[in-house]
C-alpha cells in the first residue's frame, strides 16, 4: 500500500518527523492516520489492498472520503463491499472511495447507486460554477447528505458546485 504516510510509520505506532509535519500542516488528520493504519492491517486479510495507492483521506463529520487511483476503487470496495464495510465500521461513519480523475467520475462514486446525468459549467460575469445533474428518480438512492457531496467535489477540484435533479 502506498499512502501519505511513509512505510515506517505505516508499521509503527509512532510518527517520524516527516509524517508528523504533515499533521502539523493540516495535510493529514490523526483520524486519517488511524484509518490508513487500519487499512494496512486489513491488507493481511484482503490482499487486493496491498496494491492500492491512497492519495488522500478527507474527514467530514458525516463521512470519510478515500481518494485513490481509478484502478484502486474496486480494490478498496472489495468483493461484495466487504473491505469497505470493515473500514466504515472502524471509522464509525460512512466511507466512500473515489478517484479524482474527473468531476463526473468523483460525483458518480459519491452518489452511487444514483446516476449522474451530466456535469456542466455555468458561467457568471466574474466566475464559473460546476453544475452536477442527477437523475431525479434516483434522489432517494443517494446515501450521503448532498451538502457533503457538494463539499467533497468543491474541496477536491477547487470549484464552486451546485447539484440539481432532472
Ligand atoms: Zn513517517
Amino acid at each position: 500500500m502506498k499512502t501519505p504516510l511513509c512505510s515506517a510509520c505505516l508499521n509503527s505506532e509512532f510518527l517520524c518527523n516527516g509524517c508528523n509535519t504533515k499533521i502539523e500542516n493540516g495535510e493529514l488528520t490523526k483520524k486519517a492516520v488511524e484509518i490508513i493504519r487500519y487499512m494496512h492491517e486489513l491488507s493481511e486479510q484482503f490482499a487486493a489492498l496491498r496494491d492500492v495507492t491512497v492519495k488522500d483521506i478527507l474527514s467530514y463529520p458525516e463521512a470519510t472520503i478515500l481518494i485513490v487511483r481509478p484502478e484502486d476503487v474496486a480494490r478498496v470496495i472489495g468483493k461484495k463491499g466487504r473491505t469497505i464495510s470493515q473500514i466504515a465500521s472502524y471509522a464509525q461513519k460512512p466511507v466512500k472511495v473515489v478517484s479524482n480523475t474527473s468531476i463526473q467520475d468523483t460525483a458518480q462514486s459519491l452518489v452511487h447507486p444514483a446516476e449522474v446525468k451530466r456535469v456542466s459549467t455555468v458561467f457568471f460575469p466574474e466566475s464559473t460554477k460546476k453544475r452536477i445533474t442527477i437523475t431525479a428518480a434516483d434522489a432517494d438512492k443517494i446515501q450521503l447528505p448532498l451538502r457533503i457531496v457538494n463539499k467533497v467535489i468543491a474541496d477536491i477540484y477547487a470549484e464552486d458546485v451546485e447539484i440539481t435533479y432532472q
